[in-house]
């Protein structure tokens, strides 16, 4: 077998650079996947009462990049969505990330800006540097705020404290000093009509790109010529784990079917301090499915044995990371995108950003 590139993995990275390098320079393209479909972890499908399950985990679109916004929407519609995240505490549900609501609801406080500013003021811990996330939610407010909403909800997805993760954790989530409940306050938010499946297919629909599922790359790489590979699995793997094992967090999924109209408020609920889950998700409140009298709920079980998810970023990993990336760096004809290779806890707008870019300013000007 004869192509010009290789891509492994068919997740949002490897099939944004497919759809480019078949569309652009009219190449063929081998994509081998070991999972038996495509999208990697934005994968959906419908079950036996036809709602959209998102099988790994709810993934809600939301960017500042007109250029990616634009880039997707030549692969599907969107439904308009802004998303918004409950956190069960002290027996309330309240609004997540932290805003006046927040704080309002969790002390039967009738705060408003200026009485939430003093409040944060009083709770803050002084902090000289920020070194960790669990620093990150002290140094912003404080000791109750980070018991009663993040702390053991990071150790139960991260199965070790706050005080070992990198501050970029935390920093992910916003403190606002205003109503604004929503969870990102990105430009464009929307859910793919008809799916992240559908949009994925519709990328790679070009008769350029051929995509071999279940397999290993591994299995089947030296049987054929090429002249540029393109890696997106875990980038240890690829260096047969010369420097060490890196660790991936990842999660167990379980679905419930129930039947009812309505499971819960809103499309996530948060359970910092209840339960081995960290969420339960309800998906027709994502995708706006109108199905009467059934609903599917997700329960998100972290732990270590699962398709990794999530690069972990404690010291220890991120150092031995950077030995990968002193080989990574010196390789002429492999190029490493996506969140396993690049070890980067990316959301899907950088993942398609990056891939874009690669393409634009590696491969096109080849
Ligand atoms: P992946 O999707 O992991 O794709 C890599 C592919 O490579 C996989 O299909 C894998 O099977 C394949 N592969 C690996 N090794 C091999 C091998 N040896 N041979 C062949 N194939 C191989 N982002 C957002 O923007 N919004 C969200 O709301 C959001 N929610 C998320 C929720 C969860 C639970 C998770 C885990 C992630 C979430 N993300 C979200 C992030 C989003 O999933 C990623 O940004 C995106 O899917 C990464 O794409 P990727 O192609 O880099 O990786
Ligand atoms: N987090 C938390 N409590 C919450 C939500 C998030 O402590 O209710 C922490 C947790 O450590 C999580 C991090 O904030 O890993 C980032 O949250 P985000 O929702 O961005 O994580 P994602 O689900 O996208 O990985």
């Amino acid at each position: 077998m004869k192509y010009k590139y290789v891509i492994v993995g068919a997740g949002l990275s490897g099939l944004t650079i497919a759809e480019q390098i078949a569309n652009n320079l009219n190449e063929k393209i081998l994509i081998i996947e070991k999972r038996s479909h495509i999208g990697g972890n934005v994968y959906d499908s419908y079950n036996e009462d036809n709602i959209l399950i998102q099988n790994y985990g709810p993934h809600i679109f939301h960017t500042n990049e007109k250029q990616v916004y634009d880039y997707l929407s030549n692969f599907t519609k969107w439904i308009p969505y802004e998303h918004r995240v409950l956190s069960s505490v002290d027996n309330k549900l309240v609004p997540m990330p932290i805003c006046i609501d927040t704080i309002n609801q969790l002390y039967n406080l009738d705060l408003d800006e200026v009485g939430m500013k003093d409040w944060i003021e009083k709770e803050k811990v002084p902090i000289k540097e920020i070194k960790s996330s669990e620093d990150v939610v002290l140094a912003n407010a404080g000791e109750d705020i980070y018991n009663k909403l993040f702390k053991n909800y990071t150790e139960k997805q991260w199965g070790t404290s706050a005080a070992n993760l990198s501050p970029s954790v935390i920093s992910r989530i916003p403190f606002r000093f205003n109503h604004d409940t929503r969870y990102f306050e990105d430009k464009y938010q929307g859910m793919p009509k008809g799916g992240y499946t559908a949009m994925c297919d519709k990328m790679v629909e070009s008769d350029k790109i051929k995509i071999i599922l279940n397999t290993d790359y591994k299995d089947i790489i030296d049987d054929i010529e090429y002249e540029t590979l393109i890696y997106t699995g875990p980038i240890d793997y690829y260096y047969d784990y010369k420097y060490g094992k890196l660790l991936y967090r990842s999660l167990r999924f379980e679905t419930e079917t129930y039947d009812q109209d309505s499971y819960q408020e809103v499309a996530v609920i948060n359970y910092p301090n209840d339960y081995d889950f960290t969420r339960i998700t309800e998906f027709k409140k994502l995708t706006s499915q109108e199905i009467p009298n059934k609903t599917t709920i997700m329960k998100e079980y972290p732990g270590f044995d699962d398709e990794p998810c999530y690069p972990y970023p404690t010291q220890e990993y991120l150092d031995k990371f950077e030995e990968y990336k002193k080989d990574m760096d010196k390789e002429n004809n492999t190029i490493f995108l996506g969140r396993l290779a690049q070890y980067k806890y990316l959301n899907m707008d950088l993942i398609v950003k990056n891939a874009l870019d690669i393409f634009q300013n590696k491969i096109k000007g080849d």
